[in-house]
């Protein structure tokens, strides 16, 4: 048998953990209270509603590897994310599709139509988009791009979307129909219990001990007692920001209870920049499957991350990249430990990538 460490619980070490489990000794150590980083999903006590405490997740894939392995540890229920986005005291369907289109330019397009008016609108002097902006503009034109990305975007990312790489803005579809679902992958859902459930069950093996509570850092770690450690953190905080600080993201919440419905739909985005939080959650609308009078819903606002803040976004610009070359040097140089997932590697990574790339790193220490 070998002995494993594991830093952090999310979806990474998570499923090492569980993936690792029946042929070696695995101690999983979290620096949160809790397990499942941030999809850990919790019962509101006062009104009962599924809260998803760091941000909606709302599963989606095209992975079916991922999707059947998920399903073991719990009950997806089929869900669609349609989220609605607030411009100018108006509400428009998201992701930009036919109905979107219609709205904003005030006409009775046709797919054919829209795709043709749209072409027209499109910056045609951009070949290959070098940044968001050039993204967008190409995309769909000026007009969209200021009313439904940009103040969004900076509010987002709190910078120039001429800073951001194009790659972010390629996450969402543009539709020439009226198919609003926001996720463009063909399965999608939302556990019936909830996302802490699935870690809980991921974790409950006679091989696996939790540590909860306890920060870990690179000198800490006792290596001459492991086979091998993985490690979910920050790339940055295990080299001790040796070369400075990658750029991140975080996001923060101010939590409202109420009666009834606040605003009809799981999510909706705030397009314009003078209003200070990106979009609003209201979090009985994922468990529509459930009867709540009562209604609870986060206000999401975005700051660059400071020394104590949960980093969510990596921001991944130029400096930023150049500054995870030096680290990931560093890290080639370690034989003993894998550095993996979403802060690990610094990407942008939704939760079935995670879920695939522990799958298959688990298979190289069975
Ligand atoms: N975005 C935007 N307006 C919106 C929604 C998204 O400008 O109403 C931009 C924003 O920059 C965001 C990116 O598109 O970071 C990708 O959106 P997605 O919904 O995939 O972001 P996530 O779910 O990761 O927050």
């Amino acid at each position: 048998m070998k002995k494993y460490l594991i830093i952090g619980s999310g979806f990474s070490g998570s499923v090492l953990a569980q993936q690792l489990c029946e042929n070696n000794i695995i101690h999983v150590v979290e620096e949160r209270s809790h397990i499942g980083g941030n999809c850990y999903t919790e019962k509101d006590p006062e009104t009962g509603i599924t809260l998803h405490q760091y941000g909606p997740h709302i599963f989606n894939t095209d992975n079916v590897e991922v999707w059947n392995y998920i399903q073991q540890f719990c009950e997806m229920v089929p869900f669609i994310n349609r989220v609605k986005s607030v411009y100018q005291n108006q509400v428009y369907s998201l992701p930009i599709n036919l109905h979107t289109i219609n709205q904003f330019f005030q006409k009775d397009f046709s797919p054919k139509e829209a795709r043709s008016f749209i072409e027209s609108l499109s910056d045609t002097s951009i070949e290959v988009p070098k940044n968001f902006e050039e993204q967008a503009l190409k995309f769909v034109g000026k007009d969209l791009y200021k009313a439904f990305f940009h103040g969004y975007t900076k509010k987002q990312w709190g910078c120039e979307p001429t800073e951001l790489p194009a790659s972010i803005l390629k996450r969402l579809p543009v539709r020439f129909n009226y198919n609003d679902n926001y996720y463009a992958m063909p399965l999608q859902g939302i556990p019936r219990n909830g996302y802490t459930e699935i870690f809980e069950k991921m974790l409950d093996h006679p091989n696996i001990t939790v540590t909860l509570n306890k920060k870990i850092t690179a000198e800490e770690i006792d290596f001459s007692e492991y086979d091998h450690v993985f490690y979910s953190g920050p790339i940055d905080a295990y080299f001790d920001y040796k070369y400075g600080r990658l750029g991140y993201r975080t996001v923060f919440f101010e939590k409202f209870t109420d009666e009834g419905d606040f605003q009809g739909n799981a999510v909706i985005n705030y397009a314009d920049q003078e209003i200070p939080h990106t979009r609003i959650h209201e979090h009985k609308h994922f468990t529509p499957w459930e009867d709540h009078e009562q209604t609870v819903y986060f206000k999401e606002f975005s700051k660059e991350t400071e020394e104590n803040d949960i980093p969510y976004y990596p921001k991944r610009l130029q400096g930023d990249i150049e500054m995870l070359e030096k680290y990931s040097e560093e890290k080639d140089k370690l034989s003993n430990i894998t550095f993996i997932g979403r802060l690990a590697t610094y990407r942008y990574m939704d939760m079935h990538h995670v879920i695939a790339e522990a799958l298959e790193t688990a298979k190289r220490f069975r």
